[in-house]
């Protein structure tokens, strides 16, 4: 049903307010109950009245904000998974799809996550009418009593009440006339580990429930949360490390954290300039026909902000021998100095 014919049932205009459509729903609802109503079409007219409005209202199963591209190719992914599952389409309630947001380190490893799933359902207290049966007549509030109502023309009469003036039924307290109560369970999800940004995960059974309908899938999209020290690149885990300038020109153990448990790489002496350290297969999972990816780790050389005496005396030595080798050690400020200060 589209919004438009939703409101068209509903004789609402678009922007209508809540209340409005609420109040619309009941009124028409009363008057087409199929307990109240003895034409044969009351049924199907009641179901599209409160299919109506519950899309008005954003009850809708299946109900999501526009998604990027990315996740609408993961969702037409489940829902051919979804689809071949041995004619479990025929006759199912809608699927849910909802996003679950986790972290580098739970997507990596895998993790037991509860989900909360609300869905409206008719309210058991007024089996879904919305009002219940009232052994003394209420005023009627659409027409204050008096069966008729004014409308451009003249009057007609009121259908709240039948034009009888009094009402014989009162509004739900539970419901408060909605006829629809929000039922809410916790719903288990195992999220593999080697999961993926953009990943579906199909839970079965757990989507919209409807009368006489197996229960619908619930589609669960995997958002990997912004990390502050891992980047996933493609199948690469991307992380940078700081390293002091002089353990990276003598080499020597450092300590790698990773989703798994940190563990010490042996750096070997090299220049002391930005670099990066690549570990094959230690980046995310292997999957299917896809191949593990690499841990890639950039290192960022850190050279000391200040000295204090001890290290003064120990450091001055070197200093000087690396000024008197320039040409060996630090080319550029030898040829700057040739250019400059011959
Ligand atoms: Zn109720
Ligand atoms: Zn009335």
């Amino acid at each position: 049903m589209t919004l438009g014919e939703a409101q068209h049932l509903l004789g609402l205009t678009a922007g209508a307010s809540e209340l409005d459509i609420k109040r619309a729903f009941r009124r028409l609802a009363m008057k087409w109950h199929p307990d109240r109503n003895n034409a044969p079409e009351s049924a199907e007219t009641f179901r599209r009245l409160r299919a109506a409005h519950d899309s008005l209202l954003g009850y809708r199963s299946g109900d999501r904000e526009q998604r990027d591209d990315e996740s609408a190719t993961g969702r037409s992914d489940a829902e051919d998974s979804a689809d071949d599952g041995a004619g479990r389409n025929s006759a199912r309630a809608p699927d849910r799809e909802i996003d679950l947001e986790i972290s580098v380190e739970e997507a990596y490893l895998g993790c037991i996550r509860s989900v909360r799933v609300e869905e409206a359902r008719p309210c058991p207290d007024c089996d879904g009418l919305g009002s219940k049966p009232s052994p003394r007549g209420h005023l009627c509030v659409d027409c204050h009593g008096s069966g008729r109502l004014r409308v451009a023309g003249g009057l007609k009469p009121c259908e709240a009440c039948d034009g009888k003036g009094y009402r014989y039924r009162v509004t739900c307290p539970c419901c408060d006339g909605l006829g629809r109560a929000i039922a809410a369970r916790e719903v288990e999800v195992v999220i593999p580990g080697g999961s993926r940004e953009a990943d579906v995960l199909c839970v079965e059974g757990e989507g919209a429930t409807a009368d006489g309908l197996a229960n619908g899938d619930l589609l669960i999209t995997v958002r990997v949360a912004p990390h502050p020290l891992y980047r996933v690149v493609g199948n690469d885990l991307v992380l940078e490390r700081p390293v002091g300038a002089l353990r990276m020109l003598l080499g020597g153990r450092i300590r790698i954290p990773h989703p798994r448990g940190d563990f010490v790489l042996a750096l070997e002496a090299g220049p002391a300039a930005s670099r990066e350290w690549c570990i094959r297969g230690e980046g995310w999972p292997a999957r299917g026909e896809v191949e593990a990816g690499d841990l890639r780790i950039r290192l960022e050389p850190v050279m000391p902000r200040e000295l204090d005496p001890s290290l003064r005396d120990i450091l001055a030595p070197i200093a000087d021998l690396i000024d008197k080798r320039a040409a060996q050690f630090e080319p550029e400020v030898h040829a700057w100095e040739s250019r400059w200060l011959p």
